[in-house]
């Protein structure tokens, strides 16, 4: 079967490939699991070299890869070239992490006892199309460094850059059958993957709907599971913060890639004394939002991914709901959509499902308490955001909030060094810094008796 991908932003296509279907998941799992000896194998300081190699590849190949991410998924192509920066420097982090991750000596009685770190063997994993590079090599750069290797399933919609990996993980001279990338459906490849009994663990990136279908699928086998899934995330704004800054900030916040980011602080809780003041500068910073053509070096927000979550996301905004803000957008072709905020409480469904548009909840609160039952009245707990210019505010508020990942006056989440992941059915296990090595490698405790 071919498989058409689409320029969300014209609705031409870019590419015809050949789909890959549950045979070709199964010869992948093969080459994969035939290809694991002699890469766990590798002394740490090449593979450490081979990883370097790759995050040196990706940095010569950067506009190349920015301007696929930015055709396939319709991002604006300054944040493409952003992304793949980021891409290059998990590789370097990785390659940097091989021989930095090592087990312990504990004493005990009656001899030593020792911890190693083993590879799982085959992973699989299985990636979004909202960031499809950068969540790809979250992913790849721990699992090889701990020397496992892949078989990783990108998005449908958006396999382009994922498959150029492939091509420069070769070109780094990291071994034929470590790194397989297979262009197919999630409900065909994705399912074989996790039902595989030769798949050791899962890494999944996508909704908590899918993630729950991966939990199920992985309990026959007792595979690992890493699940990073959807937020519904809070930009909590008290009256004491510095509220420019705090608005002129909060629209990058839940519209940067359209909003199809699973950080968007898509709920703006504003303390009622300043709502009105606030509401003001944060229409104002939103109509100054460039939307438009992704390979204008100055746009700032391109189309939705498609047709299908275009309707998904415009069927949040019916009568009941009460709109502040409405952007301006192109008319077509492309999936495009406008920035859009809206006032409304925490019940209702705009504030409380995950809409993945560039669509914003703007809420208010009386106190500090009822920002914190506000902010975790959610089934998520991805991301979110602080602002106040009280320190002690910001710590008490930032240990009460139930998410992984959190700032105070700022709006950013991500971070090479730092871990990324959920709590509550934002899902679970960490990415990223050297915490996102702990997922891909198995803990073995060994007691040697030095007892004659
Ligand atoms: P999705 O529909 O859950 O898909 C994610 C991946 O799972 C895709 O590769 C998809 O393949 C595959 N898949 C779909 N059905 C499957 C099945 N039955 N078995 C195995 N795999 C299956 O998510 P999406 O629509 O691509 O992305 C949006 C969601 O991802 C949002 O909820 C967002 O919050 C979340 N997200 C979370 C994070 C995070 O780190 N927490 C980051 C980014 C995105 P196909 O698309 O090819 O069918
Ligand atoms: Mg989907």
């Amino acid at each position: 079967m071919t498989l058409t991908v689409l320029n969300p932003a014209t609705e031409e296509p870019i590419a015809e490939l050949e789909q890959a279907g549950a045979e070709e998941a199964d010869a992948a799992v093969a080459r994969a699991k035939a290809a694991f000896p002699a890469w766990r194998a590798v002394a740490p300081g090449d593979r450490a070299r081979l990883l370097r190699r790759l995050a040196t590849l990706v940095e010569e190949h950067g506009e190349e890869l920015a301007q696929i991410e930015s055709r396939n998924v319709g991002k604006p192509i300054s944040g493409a070239r952003g992304e793949v920066g980021m891409v290059a420097q998990v590789f370097h982090f990785y390659a940097g992490a091989v021989d930095k991750h090592h087990g312990e000596t504990i004493p005990v009685a009656g001899g030593v006892a020792a911890t190693f770190r083993e590879p799982l063997g085959v992973v699989g994993l299985i990636v979004p199309w909202n960031f499809p590079l950068n969540i790809s090599s979250w992913k790849l750069g721990p699992a090889l460094a701990c020397g496992n290797t892949v078989v990783l399933k990108p998005a449908e919609l958006t396999p382009l850059s994922a498959i150029r990996l492939s091509e420069l993980c070769l070109e780094a001279g990291i071994p034929e059958g470590v790194v397989n990338v297979l262009a197919g459906k999630g409900s065909v490849v994705g399912q074989r993957l996790i039902e595989h009994p030769d798949v050791a663990k899962i890494g999944f990136t996508g909704s908590t709907e899918v993630g729950r279908l991966v939990m199920q699928g992985a309990a026959g086998t007792i595979k690992r599971v890493t699940l990073e899934l959807g937020g519904k995330s809070a930009n909590v704004i008290f009256e004491d913060a510095d509220l420019e800054q705090a608005a002129a900030s909060a629209p990058y916040a839940v519209f940067d890639n359209a909003g199809q980011d699973c950080c968007a602080r898509s709920r703006i809780l504003v303390h009622r004394s300043v709502y009105n003041r606030f509401l003001d500068l944060l229409v104002e910073a939103t109509r100054g939002v460039k939307v438009g053509d992704p390979g204008d070096e100055f746009t700032e927000m391109g189309p939705l991914i498609s047709a299908a979550h275009r309707e998904t996301v415009a069927s949040f905004l019916d009568d009941s709901v009460q709109v502040a803000f409405r952007g301006d957008a192109p008319g077509g072709p492309g999936y495009w959509f406008p920035c859009t905020l809206v006032e409304a409480a925490n019940e209702d469904r705009i504030a409380r499902e995950e809409v993945f548009g560039p669509v914003a909840a703007v809420i208010p609160f009386e106190d500090e308490a009822d920002a914190i039952r506000i902010a975790n009245d959610t089934p998520y707990g991805l991301s979110g955001s602080i602002w106040t210019r009280d320190g002690a505010r910001a710590l008490r508020v930032v240990r009460a909030v139930e998410a992984g990942v959190l700032s105070v006056n700022a709006n950013t989440s991500v971070r090479v060094q730092t871990p990324f992941g959920g709590f509550k059915q934002s899902g679970f296990g960490r990415e990223l810094g050297m915490h996102g090595l702990d997922g891909y490698s198995e803990v073995k405790s060994v007691f040697i008796s030095t007892e004659g």
